[in-house]
């Protein structure tokens, strides 16, 4: 814009665009405009008149950038136009990004100014979407001796150091450990020498534990090792399976379960990373039976094939690792995610025959960990129960707790 006295404000014409800014301006600090204390820039003429005129010297500042730059993104090498609508009604769709992250303090300025920016645009007819983002997540800060890390404070802790030091899966791992992303996380060296010590005993397991073609080469188990590499977990044989096979196995397929929910769903990381804790935990507790052969080669290989699945997203070195050490040849990053098996996960269950007026009269089965009430419904909800017990008054349910049913009627 130029301001002329004769005719007000006047735009620049289209052709004369843009107008570029003067290098070398005096930056004095003195307040207002530097750009006021270029004369040669200041002083031109009226695009109208021809007379004297002076352009405007307030530019747009960062806020106005971060306003819109995201749709230029879409479009980023078009020079005759901030971007063709058309690329950002395929890019945006009617609804915007499907998902900001950014911190708390964008909640005020940087926020609203893109709102009001993609409205104004939406108005003008540049673009389709009403809201420049559909979903917006807020993660928490990082905290260092009981304030937020910052240079002024010269509390933070360099990620490059601590990368060296730990490496850069321990160094994300504790970050996504400490915290759920939604909370502040404080900062504490101590807990990453615990993540960078819980990398070490999954990567023992793996070397202790090695490929299961090297110990198998000729067994029968082998071609079951096959089925467990090609993504599918051997055959649910958990009743020939020894009580510390068994729960390794309930174990490994309750830990893809939960990641997987804490992990798509909920962006919990933190308790993703517990899960596979409490696997690797599990194995070391049986360490004595894996020694003694009561856990199937096959299955100690579909563990190890899982857990460098489910870590892949978050320790990505050690889980290249760790694949390669299972015998895997295939790209970690284009397998596909590990699926458990519901019946697998599930705790055991246990048979407890039903009598009314002491004779024998159904069998339920309830989960071993099963409350005398959920007994009782189940025993009440059988079919050959309900019709031994039809037309008649229940006096009494006993339950003994694991064993039997007692059903009274009259
Ligand atoms: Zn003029």
């Amino acid at each position: 814009m130029v301001y002329c006295d004769k005719d007000g404000v006047v735009p620049v014409a289209e052709k004369d665009l843009p107008v570029i800014l003067p290098h070398n301006v005096p930056i004095t600090l003195a307040g207002g405009s530097p750009l006021a204390g270029v004369p040669e820039f200041l002083n031109t003429t009226c695009p109208k008149c021809g007379g004297p005129a002076r352009r405007e010297t307030d530019t747009m500042d960062t806020f106005v950038d971060s306003s819109w730059y995201f749709y230029r993104y879409a479009d980023a090498h078009n020079d005759k136009a901030p971007f063709d609508s058309e690329k950002i009604a395929y890019w945006f769709g009617k609804n915007g990004i499907d998902q900001y992250i950014g911190g708390v303090e964008h909640a005020i300025l940087h926020l609203i100014y893109s709102r009001f920016w993609t409205k104004f645009m939406r108005d003008m007819g540049l673009v389709k979407n009403d809201e420049p983002v559909a979903r917006l997540f807020t993660q928490g800060m990082v905290i260092k001796d009981g304030a937020k890390m910052s240079k002024n404070l010269g509390n933070v802790v360099s990620p490059d150091e601590m990368v060296a030091r730990y490496g850069a899966d321990a160094a994300r791992l504790y970050s996504l450990f400490a915290a759920p992303p939604d909370r502040d996380l404080d900062w504490q060296d101590s807990g990453i020498e615990g993540i960078q010590r819980f990398l070490g005993r999954v990567y023992r397991f793996y070397l202790r534990t090695p490929p299961v073609e090297t110990r198998l080469a000729a067994s029968p188990a082998a071609e079951m090792t096959k089925q467990a590499r090609t993504g599918q977990s051997p055959p649910p044989q958990s009743e020939s399976l020894s009580p510390q096979a068994r729960a390794i196995q309930r174990k490994l397929h309750q830990t893809i379960k939960r990641v997987s929910h804490d992990f798509q769903g909920r962006w919990h990381f933190n308790t993703c990373i517990a899960a596979i804790m409490e696997l690797v935990n599990e194995i070391y507790g049986a360490e004595q039976a894996i020694a003694a052969g009561r856990v199937p080669a096959s299955l100690l290989a579909d563990v190890q094939r899982n857990i460098a699945l489910l870590l892949a997203p978050m320790a990505p070195y050690l889980a290249h690792e760790l694949w390669e050490m299972t015998g895997e040849t295939s790209n970690l990053l284009k397998a596909p995610w590990p699926k458990y098996d519901a019946a697998l996960a599930a705790e055991d269950e246990i048979e407890i025959p039903v009598q009314v007026n002491g004779k024998l009269r159904g069998l339920v089965v309830v989960p071993a960990g099963a409350t005398d009430d959920q007994i009782k419904q189940a025993a009440l909800a059988n079919d050959k129960v309900k019709a031994a017990i039809a037309g008649k008054q229940v006096v009494k349910v006993i339950v003994v707790p694991k064993k039997l049913v007692s059903i009274v009627v009259r």
